[in-house]
């Protein structure tokens, strides 16, 4: 073994050791990624959700701000447009929804002596690529079940695939048919039981981290973001993209729960990109019931699911595929607001709400609305051929004409030295 390979199997998990200081969320500014800490859930679901993690990882960067956009397409109804920022909770590599989930599920998987972690998705899944990141950050070692229609070929370095690879994740490949056929809990077990027959210690988690365990992420983030708004700016509508459901599941429990009696409670609205509303509505109350929800007799967890969440069907042409408007719409709401959007979730999800404000006569009028961004922006990465015309029309690179030669941009006089 080279120096190098044995300085990164040997010193590397030790440095991050070293750095270890007391886990407690605010004592220390340093924080020692594998190290948990008891977790408390929020008083206000202490009898309704029953099925509560008891420990936690701190990972993510919380709170994330919430921004106030200037102009905005939901402007012409006067609406005020908040955007939570969860594409801030990490760097590049732990940004997005999936870090908030990760912080639950890891701790799960070290608390049962786990040494690896085994997940799946589609070649461009932000969840394994935040996943990856992060069990490395604890010294596990990340296994990737990745869906693409070229799993013959060398899957290459665009977008999350390049921080997959940089963080030295195992991956594996599987076709959309085979994922479809066998599924994806099914995939997650075979590689688990292929890791296990080689004597590894493995700890599954499915799509998207959407589970009773990872869903507790975003009731948590509901309670910080209830202390981040004061009462003088009551939020009217919630919206945000749906893929696996464990995203809406939290954000509908947790201003179900702790906002339900409130005459001023926001509605939730989750933005399918994939399947249909029914499907979501029944996954949610899935997840739901995993973390324990407490519902009256003679009703379930769909029930109140459909009670408290409105699902809209945002998949347009279908999973990861973008229109020529979305792509457009992306591109303008960065151009004017400076945030930028992903193809797969978020620029769906807020282009199907903006849609949706259009066709709904003045429901939405000078309303406030919350857009929580999810992050995503390494899938852009997979569209560049698709967005290459555009961009370069509405930012062109222009030529300095720096001696004079009568070519570009002249500015070849000096100016005087101040
Ligand atoms: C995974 C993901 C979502 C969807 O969250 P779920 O909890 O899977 O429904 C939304 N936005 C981005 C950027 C994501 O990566």
């Amino acid at each position: 073994m080279s120096i190098h390979r044995r300085w990164r199997r040997v010193l590397w998990p030790s440095c991050l050791c070293l750095i270890s200081t007391s886990a407690a969320r605010g004592l220390s500014s340093i924080t020692s990624p594998a190290q948990s800490a008891p977790y408390q859930p929020p008083s206000w679901c202490a009898n309704q959700l029953t099925q509560a993690p008891h420990r936690r990882l701190v990972l993510a960067n919380l709170p994330t701000p919430i921004y106030r956009a200037l102009h905005h397409p939901l402007t012409p109804w006067n609406v005020n447009l908040l955007i939570k920022r969860d594409d801030s909770t990490g760097g590049v590599e732990l940004s997005g929804n999936k870090i908030r989930k990760l912080e639950f599920l890891l701790a799960d998987a070290l608390e049962r002596g786990c040494d690896a972690v085994v997940t799946i998705g589609g070649e461009q899944s932000n969840h394994c690529r935040a996943t990856a990141a992060a069990a490395r950050m604890i010294g596990l070692e990340p296994h990737l079940i990745l869906r693409s229609p070229r799993a013959n070929e060398d899957l290459g370095l665009v977008g999350n695939l390049l921080m997959d690879r940089m963080v030295g994740s195992q991956i594996y490949t599987c076709t959309p048919g085979e994922y479809g056929r066998v599924g994806s809990h099914e995939l997650v077990r075979r590689v688990c039981a292929h890791l296990a027959a080689a004597g590894r210690r493995p700890y599954g988690i499915p799509v998207g981290g959407s589970n009773g365990v990872g869903s507790w992420g975003y009731v948590n983030g509901v309670d910080e973001l209830i202390q981040q708004l004061s009462d003088d700016t009551p939020v009217d509508h919630i919206v945000f993209a749906c893929g696996s459901g464990g995203t809406a599941a939290g954000i509908t429990l947790g201003v179900a729960l702790a906002l339900g009696t409130s005459p001023r409670r926001p509605r939730v609205h989750a933005i399918g990109v994939c399947d249909d509303e029914d499907y979501f509505y029944r996954e949610v109350a899935d997840i739901a019931t995993q973390m324990g929800l407490v519902v009256a007799e003679e009703s379930t967890a769909e029930d109140f699911v459909r009670q408290h969440l409105t699902v809209h069907q945002g998949k347009g042409l279908g999973y990861a595929q973008s229109t020529a408007q979305e792509l457009e719409f992306i591109q303008t709401l960065a151009a004017t607001t400076g945030i930028v959007l992903d193809p797969v979730y978020s620029g769906k999800a807020l282009y199907n709400f903006v849609q949706h404000v259009s066709e709904s006569s003045d429901q939405y009028r000078d309303k406030t609305i919350l857009f929580w961004h999810t992050g995503g922006a390494l899938g852009l990465f997979e569209k560049v051929d698709e967005l290459q015309q555009d961009l370069v029309r509405q930012s062109p690179c222009q030529r300095l004409d720096v001696y004079g030669k009568g070519a570009g941009i002249d500015i070849s006089t000096p100016t005087a030295a101040s």
